[in-house]
């Protein structure tokens, strides 16, 4: 008999080979921050597998059937959540509080995936600050006029043709998430900040212990290659040559924030290096359970809320919306709307299921009997919208 042979997975954070997969969908939407005009398409839209690998090593989570070539981030791409006045404060209280804890003042400042340059004009504005995003998807015509005052935009990928940049600080927030080889990526801007050890490397990405442990299933999507948790993302810095000052749970522990430096002694040979290891891999062991557990319970609540109600409504179309319509296979004819607040997300469809997009002021015509948000965060900032249109739906929590 020939045993089977098992395929050894190469981790992205570590090179380590002790990755081991602990879940699998083989259906899950390529697409999730890509906008269809016809419902038709949407529901056409391609379907990739996502099998989450764990490594022991540096704690790092990467879907090893990863594929870049499926991905597309041209100008359809929309994820901003610009439009939502809860997420706006975060952004602001986040850029006052990095320019008072770094001194940024009439400084240099670079954002890469700057996206239309909302936050780094936050953070140039704030301290007087000269910013200088990166960012292929940027459109011009969609900047306000307020950046293209305070920034300049550079439409392309941050990379060794832009040395000529001076930066204070490097932000990067909610891209490391969408790298396929993040420790590459890391130490190419080590590489870029060379001998100016006073830089500041700030980063935002989704925090997984937020899937993990607040079981925010609704989280994993092809999107992502990477899942970090404050302990794998402490690896990586540290494995591409910086030194970390801080690093903490944001907006409802949905975000990890990690402020770093470039070291500046040399760091030991990686075999030398001690991970930091710790929850993460006891959580890992309970994640099947746990993912099975809350799609068994939403299975069940919907189709009782079937049977109670006749218009069924869904609050947040972005990558939450998509993956809990997806996953639990709600079709359009049962959900038709999917409420944003994202005016450029009107009118379009959503990839999977086909749900159309709409303003909250729709629901004042379609009186939704049951409204199912995606996001708890935004559950004051909705309940209030709901308030002053008048409406009375009964409200859930994905
Ligand atoms: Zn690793």
């Amino acid at each position: 008999m020939v045993a089977e042979v098992q395929k050894t997975f190469r981790c992205p954070g570590c090179l380590g080979r002790d990755v081991f997969v602990f879940f699998e969908n083989h259906h899950a939407p390529v697409f999730c921050n890509v906008l269809w005009e016809d419902r038709q398409a949407a529901i056409a839209s391609p379907r990739a597998a996502i099998r989450l690998g764990f490594c022991p090593r540096c704690q790092l989570i990467y879907n090893v059937d990863f594929d870049a070539s499926l991905l597309d981030y041209s100008k359809q791409y929309e994820n901003s959540l610009h439009y939502s006045n809860h997420f706006q404060k975060y952004a602001e209280d986040l850029a006052c509080r990095l320019v008072k804890r770094h001194h940024l003042y009439n400084k240099d400042v670079i954002e890469i995936g700057c996206g239309q340059g909302d936050f780094l004009a936050l953070l140039a504005s704030a301290g007087e600050n000269r910013g200088v995003g990166f960012d292929p998807s940027f459109d011009l015509t969609r900047a306000s006029t307020t950046t293209q005052r305070l920034v300049k935009v550079v439409p392309e990928f941050y990379s060794v043709d832009h040395t000529e940049y001076p930066a204070d600080i490097i932000c990067c927030r909610q891209v490391l998430e969408h790298v396929i080889s993040p420790l590459k990526f890391l130490k190419s801007i080590r590489k870029l900040i060379g001998e100016r050890y006073e830089t500041i490397a700030f980063f935002e990405v989704p925090n997984a212990m937020y899937t993990l442990r607040d079981k925010g299933i609704w989280d994993i999507i092809y999107e992502h290659c990477s899942y970090f948790t404050p302990q794998s993302l402490t690896n990586l810095f540290f494995r591409a040559g910086f030194e970390v000052m801080e690093v903490g749970e944001q907006y409802g522990g949905q975000f990890i924030t990690l402020e770093a430096r470039p070291a500046r002694v040399k760091r030991k040979t990686p075999s030398n290096i001690k991970w930091i290891t710790g929850e993460p891999a006891n959580l890992i062991d309970e994640f099947r359970r746990i993912y099975h557990e809350k799609t068994s319970q939403w299975n069940l609540l919907l189709a009782n809320l079937k049977k109670q109600y006749h218009r069924i409504a869904i609050w947040g179309a972005g990558s939450k919306g998509i993956t809990f319509l997806n996953t639990l296979n709600i079709s359009h004819k049962t959900v038709p709307y999917v409420v944003d607040v994202n005016p450029f997300k009107h009118g379009r469809y959503l990839t999977g299921m086909g749900q159309k997009i709409v303003p909250p002021i729709f629901l004042q015509q379609y009186i939704p009997q049951a409204l199912i948000l995606m996001n708890p965060i935004y559950q004051e900032e909705i309940r209030e919208t709901m308030r002053k249109l008048d409406l009375n739906a009964e409200i859930l929590l994905a």
